[in-house]
C-alpha cells in the first residue's frame, strides 16, 4: 500500500500539481493521434494535429520548470485526466454519423482543455506567489495555447459541424 500523501508547503503542493500536470500532458499526446484519425472533418482533424505539436512544447516547458527547482521531472498518475480520456475514448469507438461523431470529438476535447486551464490557473499562481517569475511566464505561454485551442474548438462547433450533426 502506498503511504499518504505528504505536503508540508506550497512547493510541496506545487511540486505535486506539476508532476499531474506531466503526467497528463503525456497522457494527451498518446490521445490526439486517436482523435484526429477519428475526426471526419479536415479543419478539425488540423486542430487535433496543431494542438499535439502544442502540447509536445508543454511537455518541454515542464521540463524546464523542473530543472529550475532542481527536481526531476516525474509522472504521477492523473486520475482526471484517465477518466475524461476514457470518455474521449468511448465518442472515438462509436459507431453512426460522421458529423455527429466530430460534435462528440469537440465536447470531449473542450472538457479536456477546460480541465487543463484550471490546473495551469492554479500553478501559475503558486509560481508567482513562490517567487519563480520565469515559470509564471512559462505557465502563461501554456495557458494560452490551451484556451486559443478551447476557442478554436468552440469557433469549429458554431461554425458548421453542431449544425451538420443536427441532420
Ligand atoms: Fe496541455
Ligand atoms: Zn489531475
Ligand atoms: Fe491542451
Amino acid at each position: 500500500m502506498f503511504g499518504k500523501m505528504k505536503l508540508d508547503n506550497l512547493r510541496a503542493l506545487y511540486l505535486d500539481e506539476l508532476k499531474d500536470a506531466y503526467d497528463f500532458e503525456h497522457q494527451i499526446l498518446d490521445g490526439l493521434p486517436k482523435m484526429e484519425k477519428a475526426a471526419t472533418a479536415e479543419e478539425l482533424k488540423a486542430a487535433f494535429r496543431e494542438h499535439r505539436g502544442e502540447t509536445e512544447r508543454q511537455v518541454g516547458r515542464l521540463e524546464q520548470i523542473f530543472q529550475g527547482l532542481g527536481e526531476r521531472a516525474d509522472r504521477k498518475t492523473c486520475k482526471g485526466m484517465k477518466g475524461l480520456i476514457a470518455e474521449a475514448e468511448e465518442y472515438i469507438k462509436a459507431r453512426g454519423d460522421d458529423d455527429t461523431r466530430d460534435a462528440s470529438l469537440i465536447a470531449a476535447a473542450q472538457r479536456i482543455e477546460h480541465y487543463e486551464i484550471a490546473v495551469y490557473g492554479t500553478l501559475k499562481a503558486y509560481a508567482r506567489v513562490l517567487g519563480h517569475q520565469e515559470q509564471v511566464r512559462l505557465l502563461q505561454q501554456t495557458l494560452d495555447e490551451e484556451s486559443k485551442a478551447d476557442r478554436k474548438l468552440t469557433e469549429l462547433a458554431e461554425k458548421g459541424i453542431n449544425v451538420s450533426a443536427v441532420a
